[in-house]
């Protein structure tokens, strides 16, 4: 991949994630700049990846080949206001910002500017996220590959033709490992309230979590049914614990959450 200047705008976890899977692949530490208003932050991210790092969005973004912007999107129009005096011809931005359409960024920086939207989760920076990515049509091919690159030294990528199908991003990757996260939380819980230690009861699920996302990963030939299925003797101790599940209406609680996922989104749009 061409070396750029990168320069990440807001320091926070998200950042942490991508720039931990930038530099773990290699990519120079030296030509990545993060900056935020509080000391903090930049000394854990210069002390841990060795990259450059500011309090002053202006200049470290002047130098820039590439802009990520990465605080939360309700600080978006300040942040893209105080760049305005740039010239971003020359320029990609790359957001990963929930919700906020390409089209308003446009205003925000009150200039044309070449952007490209993605949504990253928190494996990222174990390598191991997951990131979607829209591009309007005036993004040229390079500026495509070069975010694609980017983003797939944290795992893989997915790019969407609709920019309304990054809130699908959201609700199935963006915003799902917390889910996982829930139900590991509700197993682990209930194993300690049956007197396990937490130690071992956490080793049991974790692994378990594991094993079975490597078993949907390396079976594409089988459906999620199938392979629920697969482990579901009738009348065995599975049945009993997927059939308390589906009774619960498991799936239709699934659904609700992932349609007010999509709808936060959307009002934040
Ligand atoms: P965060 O709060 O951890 O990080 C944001 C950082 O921006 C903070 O360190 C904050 O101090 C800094 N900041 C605030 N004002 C600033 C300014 N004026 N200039 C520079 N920096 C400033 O938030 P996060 O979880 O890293 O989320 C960042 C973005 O990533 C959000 O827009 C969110 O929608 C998006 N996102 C988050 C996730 C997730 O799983 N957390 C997933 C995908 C996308």
């Amino acid at each position: 991949m061409a070396v750029q200047t990168l320069c990440f705008i807001g320091a926070g976890n998200m950042t942490r994630s991508i720039v931990s899977g930038l530099v773990k692949s290699g990519y120079p530490a030296q030509s990545i700049v993060a900056t935020n208003p509080s000391a903090p932050k930049l000394e854990a991210m210069k002390k841990d990846f060795a990259i450059q790092v500011s309090h002053d969005n202006l200049a470290a973004a002047q130098t820039a080949d590439v802009i990520i912007l990465s605080v939360k999107p309700q600080l978006m129009e300040q942040v893209c206001q105080g760049l305005r005096t740039i010239d971003l011809s020359q320029k990609l931005i790359i957001t990963i910002a929930a919700g906020i359409e390409a089209g308003r960024y446009q205003d925000y920086f009150a200039q044309p500017i070449t952007l490209i939207r993605t949504m990253p989760n928190t494996p990222t920076q174990l390598g191991v996220g997951m990131t979607g990515m829209y591009a309007g049509a005036d993004v040229n091919p390079a500026q495509r590959q070069l975010c694609e690159q980017l983003m797939a030294t944290g795992g893989e990528t997915l790019w969407v033709d609709q920019e309304n199908d990054l809130n699908q991003v959201i609700a199935l990757a963006g915003s799902s490992p917390a889910y996982f996260f829930l139900f590991m939380e509700s197993m682990l819980q209930s194993a300690q309230a049956m007197g396990m230690d937490e130690d071992k009861a956490r080793a049991l699920v974790q692994q378990a979590a594991i094993g079975a996302a490597q078993m949907v990963k390396q079976n594409p030939h089988l459906s999620l049914s199938e392979l629920r299925q697969n482990v579901t003797s009738k009348g065995g101790t599975t049945a009993q614990a997927v059939e308390t599940f589906e009774h619960g209406d498991l799936r239709g609680l699934v659904n609700q959450a992932m349609e007010n996922c999509i709808k936060r989104a959307e009002e934040m749009a």
